[in-house]
């Protein structure tokens, strides 16, 4: 492929076909799609008259924005090696005591693990992924080391953010220093992981992390699998120290499953409060827990991301990596049947970007922007949640990573 190409016959949104009752379907139109140096810099429907250029005939696929994987873990799963199911849940704090005794064995796989789980989700068409990677007093930053190295060996396919994660509690297993470590040796992100009931001190363990943030100029990513009061009192802490950090815009709440079983009214409050502050939330959406109310969190303007967490591990044997399936949970979950919210479900997965804006006007593709596309034979972005339908090519910044165009 050269740096100059263009893609022929590109089936892209156009806008919404709407009665009184709201949207009925989304039109679509065919396009020819110019990308130089991975970007792209013309689209026309107009034929194209400048054959000096390569030509691929996309041959009619719906092209989407690629997916942002907003919280994922690599560093210590299943996947890639020998089928292994869970031993039965029993809490959090036991399943950290199982890791503690496995980490160090797994650390001659955990780069070629990585790698099938990134080679997983690519294939599925994501191109950016927020990844997080232990920090703790067994494997230290041996795993940050290893998926790193995955990571790198994938930077054709895919960006990444690494948080530093001390699954197995910043108090608790006392990492603050070796998270110090972490942020020094290149994390991007500083994690943490239920306040209460790991590290039993709401206030040292929320300071220790904000602290933290601030010395090292980074974002902020936490587990809160806490649920009910305590949980909403947690987040609403950790919200008072975004404030007075200013760190408006750069923390994110993973899970939050308060939110989903939590006073309604007191939930309606701090959501309220983390769209006030910027502040995203990241979800699996599951169904053996209470998930955040994603509708409600997406009307009050809250950044909400759906996201595929862990995959075959030692915490849940499930997962297939592929977003589409998660956001067609969320939407089957909530009930949103329709055209248009079908269409916005796609949003949870792209880092925001659809296609086409509330009004139905084409936001994307835009000139400019880097050719991050997935292509697939599907007449919309509502069939694509609906029915999900599998990728046929993937293509980060110009470049196909996966599948084929003709
Ligand atoms: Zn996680």
């Amino acid at each position: 492929m050269n740096n100059r190409f263009w893609l022929r016959n590109v089936l892209l949104e156009d806008g919404f076909n709407e009665n009184n009752e709201g949207v009925k379907t989304t039109i679509t139109n065919e396009y020819n799609i110019l990308v130089e140096n991975g970007k792209i810099i013309k689209i026309q429907k107009e034929k194209i008259q400048e054959y000096e250029d390569e030509v691929i005939n996309v041959g009619g696929l719906l092209a989407l924005p690629s997916f942002t994987d907003n919280h994922i873990h690599l560093d210590k799963g299943h996947f890639g090696g020998q089928w292994k199911a869970c031993t039965p849940f029993k809490g959090v704090a036991d399943r950290i005591i199982e890791e503690e005794g496995f980490l160090e064995k797994f650390l001659p796989e955990t780069t070629y693990r990585a790698e099938e789980l990134l080679k997983l989700i690519t294939t599925n068409g994501v191109t950016h992924a927020r990844v997080h990677c232990n920090v703790d007093p067994v494997i230290g930053l041996k795993n940050l080391e290893k998926v790193k190295e995955a990571l790198e060996n994938f930077k054709d396919k895919i960006t990444y953010e690494l948080v530093a994660f001390p699954q197995h509690g910043l108090l608790r297993s006392n990492s603050t220093n070796l998270m110090k470590d972490a942020m020094r040796w290149g994390a991007n992100v500083v994690g943490g992981l239920d306040p209460a009931t790991i590290d039993g001190k709401i206030e040292k363990s929320l300071e220790t992390m904000m602290d933290m943030a601030v010395e090292f100029n980074s974002d902020v990513d936490i587990h809160i699998h806490d649920g009910g009061n305590l949980g909403v009192y947690t987040i609403n802490r950790l919200l008072d120290l975004t404030e007075e950090a200013r760190w408006q815009g750069r923390v994110n709440v993973s899970h939050g499953f308060c939110m989903g079983n939590g006073p309604e009214e007191e939930v309606r409050d701090l959501i309220d409060r983390l769209a006030s502050l910027n502040v995203s939330v990241a979800s699996t959406c599951p169904i053996d827990a209470p998930t955040p109310p994603i509708p409600l969190l997406y009307e009050r303007g809250v950044k909400t991301y759906i996201v595929n967490d862990n995959i075959n591990d030692h915490w849940s044997p499930f997962g297939t990596g592929d977003l589409v399936q998660k956001a067609s949970r969320m939407a089957e979950k909530f009930f949103w049947i329709d055209e248009y919210s079908l269409t916005r479900a796609l949003g949870f997965i792209t880092n925001g970007r659809t296609p086409l804006d509330e009004k139905g006007e084409r936001v994307w593709p835009k000139i400019g922007e880097e050719a991050n596309i997935v292509f697939i034979d599907a007449s919309c972005s509502a069939e694509v949640i609906a029915r999900r339908k599998p990728r046929h090519a993937v293509m980060f910044k110009g470049n196909l990573v996966s599948g084929k165009l003709n």
